[in-house]
């Protein structure tokens, strides 16, 4: 078992989970506490662009907790998105910005929800409330996050506190933040090397309600019609996803950051179920949502009440 408390983010990580995590290693060293932040999964490409901006190295990859580990979540709760093991490790800390369900724990803890559209967001006013400043390398990861997941203060999940947090982050980090943000969102829009079945994966939600159990995976990209290139071959795998999962519905959110739309392709026995949450009918599994962006926002809820 590992000493130190680890800090993760959710399975398939993203720049959030990433650089939450990084930071509040780093935030947590400043209150002399040490904790390791680690990670779940691959690094995606958009992250790596951070990354590399910083010059510094991805967190370590850990496949699950042993039983009793100390652990703080970030960026999740729900223990279907959290690392193997989670039911009996010692979670003593949730910072995250998603509804909670699924969780659970037999002994007190710290949680730090807020409505907010990133969990740097909460972070930057952790640091506030501490009086701790904020270096540069901080600021660009925090600000890095913030415009990942609000898509550049675009996504309807974007609140007031992000738009702050994202305007001083930005002066301490010394960026102009429409330029570095849209280089490092269309980064993560390289598709190129992944195949159909890790595409689908990349940004993956294992979600249920009730007895059904549905994904909803959502991919970033400057043109929907280049990554519709590939509808069969991406079909065939979430349609293998399905049965080796057991899934009643998949849907794949390609969404367009810069046009703010999404086209959905939606597979699986509920599929129907598309119609009523979106008014829109699937014409070849697929239908286009004109002003979706937001999993949490817009596709989840709309899906969850339906399903
Ligand atoms: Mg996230
Ligand atoms: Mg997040
Ligand atoms: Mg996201």
């Amino acid at each position: 078992m590992e000493n130190k408390t680890l800090i993760f983010g959710h399975k398939n990580p993203d720049t959030d989970s990433i650089c939450s995590s990084i930071v509040y290693q780093m935030l947590n060293e400043k209150k002399g506490k040490e904790t390791k932040a680690v990670r779940l999964g691959n690094i995606n490409k958009e992250t790596q662009y951070v990354l590399n901006y910083l010059n510094i190295e991805a967190p370590e990859l850990i496949e699950k907790v042993e039983e009793g580990q100390e652990v703080i979540l970030i960026d999740h709760n729900e223990f279907n998105q959290s690392s193997e093991g989670i039911d009996k490790a010692k979670i003593l800390e949730v910072i995250d910005h998603h509804k909670i369900a699924n969780f659970e724990t037999s002994e007190p803890l710290y949680y730090t929800a807020k409505p907010y559209g990133c969990t740097s967001t909460i972070l930057y006013e952790e640091f506030k409330k501490l009086n701790q400043p904020i270096n540069k390398q901080e600021a660009t990861l925090m600000a890095s996050a913030i415009i990942s997941d609000t898509l550049l203060l675009k996504s309807p999940t974007t609140t007031q506190y992000d738009e702050k947090a994202l305007e001083e982050l930005g002066k301490i980090a010394e960026i102009d933040v429409n330029t570095y943000g849209l280089e490092m969102l269309k980064a993560g829009t390289d598709l190129d090397d992944f195949t159909a079945e890790e595409l689908i994966n990349l940004d993956a939600k294992d979600l249920n309600k009730n007895s059904d159990k549905f994904v909803i995976a959502q991919v970033n990209t400057v043109s929907i019609e280049d990554v519709l290139k590939r509808e069969e071959e991406l079909k065939q795998a979430i349609n293998k996803q399905i049965s080796s999962k057991g899934l009643s519905l998949f849907v794949l959110a390609i969404t367009d950051i810069l046009n703010s739309n999404s086209e959905i392709i939606a597979l699986g026995e509920k599929a129907n179920i598309i119609k009523s949450a979106f008014g829109k009918e699937l014409e070849n599994d697929k239908a286009f949502l004109e002003g979706v962006v937001s999993r949490k926002k817009q596709l989840l809820p709309n899906i969850n009440e339906n399903i």
